[in-house]
């Protein structure tokens, strides 16, 4: 058996990830569709997922972390900052 070792680096800490992304509209699928679609949009990038396939609603409440600028506004590039703000 492996020693474990007691000097090795610490692990870096967990980098925080807000959920931004949250629902903004959703639609019942038709029959035979398991999935309801939803549209999401992120608070802070203003970035639209256009419709995809949803979770369940207890899931999609908690936002989901966005691809674009997960959830820093530091990664958010000056003319995305721009059309989110005249969007909104
Ligand atoms: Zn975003």
């Amino acid at each position: 058996m492996k020693q474990l070792d007691l000097f090795r680096k610490p692990r870096r800490p967990a980098v925080p990830k807000p959920r931004t992304l949250h629902v903004v509209d959703a639609g019942l699928p038709g029959p035979g569709k398991r999935h309801p679609r939803i549209q999401l949009e992120c608070e802070v990038c203003g970035h639209e997922t256009g419709w995809v396939a949803g979770r369940a609603v207890a899931i999609e409440q908690k936002g989901r972390v966005c691809p674009k600028c997960k959830g820093d506004p530091a990664n958010v590039k000056p003319s995305a900052a721009k059309e989110a703000a005249s969007a909104s």
